[in-house]
């Protein structure tokens, strides 16, 4: 990659081996080079080509302009650089009172004031949303966080709620359920200081003034793995790293985290990052209903989750006894049992030995667990505790910001989530998140088409885009009925086989073959398979796919966990009649795997969204190390691909890709004019009055595209009179 010099823009030293035919392209339709920037819809862009359309996003990028409409999406890009100026709340104003926002410089305010001008107008379907993509990185956060403020804004409330000046306004409440989730949700990687570890879907509910009177927030797959795990240089969820720095001295006797401790799920802990603000994170939890006792119980818990973390195992001398505890860490499982209100022996027994009840008789045998296998659990009991922790917040903070639906009419929701991934190695939460962004990306094209189909029906157009190949094949592969990816996942789940990769790799292949979004690395040794995305073919390992499907947790470790004494732990963990009385046999049918879930809250999902006027924004990474103002080509396009902006350039080729405004096109084809001048049904130039002219100009809205129909007459008119009788 070539070097920022000096504070020099990197974009200028990028090289564009494809110059030459492009500079023609620029002469023949764009004109002059220095205002390709202007070009402030990437549909105006003439021809739309991946090559085009990057060209003019480097050169707004250059001149701060870092939204660009394309068709029916928001293109934005990262600065990585805080321009306050583009956030004020003069601007959220001026866009707000606009007589047409869209006339304004594209903006995601433009975008959310027309979102809620269609709920106002009673657009049909009403309801709204705005669905933010882009990779990790990319600003999808950031976007949502302020879409969420400028609504908090624009339609904020009259009246505080009953009258009641004690009661936190509902604007403010849905904001702090931002840096609560954030707290719980996010963490810093090697992509992101501020990476969400999770998809959120939040509706911000209206009544019929088009008021904010609340939200609802629906999340999906959260990254637990990271409670216990850790990748080189990343670090463990923010909230962990805010109560070991922010704890009061007598919080830190409580919760016994003395100053300077070290624990090993607590990387990188000396970088201090704004994210580490534990009273921004408390303030909100209180605003949000969780008081000082429950925040306090939180943290005990999570402070627990950090002392199990160091809890080690060592082989023991005879192999039918029980793994040893690292002497250093026997401490560790004290403390651990203190903070999470369960008895010593039974933490250990929980985490050190396996019942294995078999037989007509149904007897009872006690197995001591191999160090693994003791890592396993423990890492497991961790995940379980935080996963169930996160998903209690969510309730929480969704009974403290909902309204009931008799108060709210409409709704605009706001999709924080994942973009595609395709790393050297992928799994199954890869496999999940490429799922999700098909299923989006088919929401996206059927949209783009109808919108297309209407753009031409309101021009007098007749054009079906026969040509064009969607990603069915794609979804049928990961998740159709009867057989798929998925069925295939779950039956081995369902069955309990010992996994042998090579087999089920080898079925796969067998059931699947004659699906071509399918093949195989056959130069790697290890089992895997490849799905060709819409935006690129992502290999997959299978090694411990079928086991992260499970995502069994040992009944071991919840029947301690049921018998905790303590009162958080027993919300997490209520005893239920169906635990007491389940046998092997009805814990097996009723296995719910991963995807099982995630299929059906995303299915839940596209049905909400299926109901709504869709929006888009594609968030778009400049530069992989999140530098300010660096724009680097082959990573801006490698994006565009991923986010579907190239195939929406694909569809609109399919389709007209070249569009001209009439004005350019009536003075260009100058020479055309004497033919249409002869003809007697119309007389018309500069000042033109041709009606399908003025159709097009209302059709469009104002957006001075071409009405085609008239085009296509002229041109069918003019080739009809040279042509000898
Ligand atoms: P992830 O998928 O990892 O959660 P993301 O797409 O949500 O990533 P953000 O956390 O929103 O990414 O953005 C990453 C960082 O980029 C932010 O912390 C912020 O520093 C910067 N950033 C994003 N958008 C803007 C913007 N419009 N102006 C200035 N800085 C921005
Ligand atoms: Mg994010």
């Amino acid at each position: 990659m070539p070097k920022q010099e000096n504070g020099q823009r990197e974009d200028s030293l990028i090289q564009n081996d494809l110059s030459e035919p492009f500079e023609e392209e620029v002469r023949a339709f764009l004109g002059d080079e220095e205002k390709l920037h202007l070009f402030d819809d990437l549909t105006k862009v003439n021809p739309v080509t991946t090559r085009t359309v990057l060209k003019c996003l480097q050169a707004r990028y250059r001149v701060n302009l870092f939204y660009t409409n394309a068709g029916c999406s928001l293109v934005a890009l990262n600065p990585f650089q805080p321009f306050s100026c583009l956030y004020s709340p003069e601007l959220m104003r001026e866009y707000h009172v606009a007589l047409c926002p869209q006339d304004l410089k594209p903006h995601i305010f433009a975008v959310a004031e027309q979102t809620y001008r269609n709920v106002q107008k009673q657009m049909d379907p009403v309801n709204q949303s705005i669905i933010v993509s882009g990779e990790s990185g990319a600003g999808k956060t950031w976007t949502s966080r302020c879409l969420m403020k400028f609504y908090a804004s624009v339609a904020a409330s009259v009246i505080s709620p009953k009258g009641n000046e004690t009661v936190e306004r509902i604007e403010k409440r849905v904001l702090d359920s931002n840096p609560v989730m954030e707290a719980f949700g996010n963490a810093c990687t090697l992509r992101n200081n501020n990476s969400s570890r999770f998809g959120k879907y939040i509706q911000l509910q209206l009544d019929r003034f088009h008021h904010l009177t609340g939200a609802s927030i629906q999340t999906f797959l959260l990254e637990k793995t990271r409670v216990a795990y850790q990748a080189p240089n990343e670090r463990n969820f923010h909230i962990f790293y805010q109560i070991t720095k922010g704890a009061t001295a007598e919080e830190r006797l409580e919760w016994n985290l003395p100053e300077g401790a070290e624990y090993r799920w607590l990387p990188n802990s000396e970088r201090n990052l704004d994210e580490d603000c534990f009273e921004v994170t408390r303030g909100a939890m209180f605003h949000l209903g969780i008081g000082p006792a429950t925040q306090s119980n939180i943290f005990k818990v999570l402070s627990g989750l950090l002392h199990l973390g160091n809890v080690q195992f060592s082989n023991p001398v005879d192999e039918s006894q029980p793994c040893e505890l690292e002497d250093k860490t026997k401490e560790f499982v004290k403390t651990t049992g203190d903070l999470l209100q369960i008895p010593t022996e039974e933490l250990l027994e929980s985490l050190r030995i396996r019942t294995i009840t078999a037989g007509k008789q149904q007897h009872v045998f006690k197995k001591p667990c191999s160090r693994a296998e003791c890592e396993t659990r423990r890492d497991c009991l961790a995940k379980v505790i935080y996963a169930r922790l996160f998903e209690w917040l969510v309730l929480v903070i969704n009974e403290n910001i909902y309204t009931d639906p008799s108060v709210w009419t409409s709704f605009i929701g706001l999709l924080d989530v994942y973009g595609f991934e395709a790393f050297p190695e992928n799994n199954l939460e890869q496999l999940c998140i490429n799922y999700a962004n098909e299923k989006l990306q088919q929401h996206f094209v059927a949209h783009y088409l109808k919108a297309q189909q209407e753009e031409y029906a309101a021009e007098g157009l007749q054009w079906s885009f026969i040509n064009y190949q969607d990603n069915q094949n794609c979804l049928d592969l990961i998740e159709g009925n009867p057989l798929s990816i998925f069925s295939l996942l779950n039956e081995e789940c369902r069955l309990n086989r010992a996994s042998n990769t090579d087999l089920f790799q080898t079925r796969i292949e067998k059931a699947l073959s004659s699906n071509q979004c399918l093949s195989r690395d056959k130069f790697s040794k290890k089992p895997n398979f490849i799905i060709s995305h819409y935006a690129g073919k992502v290999c997959y390992q299978l090694a411990a796919m079928v086991e992260k499907n499970k995502d069994a947790v040992p009944p071991e470790l919840l029947h301690v966990l049921q018998n905790s004494k303590d009162p958080l732990l027993q919300k997490l963990f209520p005893v239920t009649v169906k635990n007491q009385n389940s046998t092997k046999t009805q814990n097996r049918a009723a296995v719910v795997t991963v995807v099982s879930k995630f299929k059906s809250s995303l299915e839940h999902l596209m049905e909400i969204l299926s109901r709504t006027t869709p929006h888009y924004i594609r968030c778009i990474k400049p530069n992989a190390d999140c530098k300010a103002m660096t724009f680097r080509r082959e990573e801006v396009l490698s994006q565009l691909q991923a986010c579907g902006i190239v195939e929406a350039i694909t569809i609109s080729a399919a389709g007209f890709p070249v569009r001209i405004p009439f004005q350019s096109f009536t003075e260009r084809y100058e020479l055309l004019r004497k033919s249409w001048g002869s003809s007697k049904k119309r007389v018309w130039g500069k000042s033109s009055s041709h009606p399908a002219e003025k159709k097009g100009e209302t059709a469009a809205m104002g957006d001075g595209k071409a009405p085609r129909a008239a085009v296509l007459e002229i041109l069918q008119d003019a080739a009809r009179e040279q042509t000898p009788a």
